[in-house]
């Protein structure tokens, strides 16, 4: 027999490994013994990694990570900016997200115009189209911030995540694709992951994309232009452009599973589970 539903959800978000929670055991005496002494353990460990947290050690790994992932951006030349996580449903629709996209479905409404954004792209369009009458090509910017998608729930998706989105305008043509890989190699680089691989994708957004991958999840997706988006936005420039999520950035690199330990959270704080005494 193996742990019970309950003991094994109770030893994963201790950050037991899940090889461990799939043993077998001869009898229920067994098996809840060893539940009993596993939890003890990893509620141990959980409470020192949040003790260390609080003696000054360490900073929570979602803030390190997008200060390091700045830092690196910004050394390459990139500006970093924070735009509204309020956005009108004007600025969806020139997404192509109207009531028929698959996507519309996962956004948050606020009234009858505005919604959280389900994505960084809005704004950074916005934005750069103005940039671009001003400042010289190329032109590299990015924002990290929030995003919010209805109906996300298991162990890749949450309802409010952390993007990471970078864009660079006037990229040359020949280029695009060597440039995708190599501003992917920087991000992963910087978030200390080295098992990763590209993968072609379908995007209801973008049409084709090409992905990062590590393990069978998506990391991030990117896009070239001139796409037939740009015209909404009047951008005639080309350009490549990648969203990344930083919690599973941060569940690529620990190995763990759960994404929702790294991201905004009052249960968890750094990837450990707070109900613990
Ligand atoms: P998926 O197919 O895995 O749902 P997606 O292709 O819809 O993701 P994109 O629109 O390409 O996601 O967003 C860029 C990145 O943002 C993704 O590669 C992923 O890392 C992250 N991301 C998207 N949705 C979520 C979510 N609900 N929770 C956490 N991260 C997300
Ligand atoms: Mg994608």
């Amino acid at each position: 027999m193996n742990f019970t539903a309950t003991q094994r959800e109770r030893l994963l978000e201790l950050g037991c490994p899940k090889a461990e929670t799939d043993r077998n055991f001869l009898d229920a005496g067994t098996r809840n013994k060893t539940f009993a002494l596993l939890e003890k353990q990893f509620a141990r460990e959980t409470k020192e990694r949040i003790r260390s947290l609080f003696s000054g050690e360490r900073q929570p790994s979602l803030s390190v990570l997008r200060e390091r992932l700045s830092a690196e951006l910004i050394k390459n030349g990139f500006t970093r900016v924070e735009t509204p996580t309020v956005i009108s449903k004007e600025f969806l629709r020139r997404m192509s997200l109207d009531s028929e996209h698959p996507l519309n479905n996962q956004v948050f409404w606020i009234d009858a115009n505005r919604c959280l954004r389900p994505m960084l792209a809005p704004n950074l369009y916005y934005i750069s189209k103005s940039l671009l009458n001003v400042c010289e090509k190329p032109l590299r910017v990015f924002e990290i911030g929030s995003c919010f998608r209805k109906d996300s729930s298991g162990a890749a998706h949450m309802e409010e995540f952390t993007m990471l989105n970078l864009a660079e305008w006037g990229t040359e043509l020949e280029a695009r694709q060597s440039r995708i890989r190599e501003l992917a190699a920087l991000v992963m680089k910087a978030s200390g992951i080295a098992d990763y691989a590209f993968e072609t994708e379908e995007s209801t957004v973008y049409g084709e994309t090409l992905d990062v991958m590590c393990g069978g999840l998506e990391l991030g997706s990117s896009s070239m232009g001139p796409h037939p988006l740009d015209a909404a936005w009047g951008i005639t420039d080309s350009w490549v452009g990648i969203g990344f999520g930083l919690e599973r950035l941060l569940a690529a690199r620990e190995k763990n599973g759960t994404i929702r330990a790294y991201g905004r959270s009052i249960t968890y704080l750094d990837g450990s589970a707070l109900n613990v005494k």
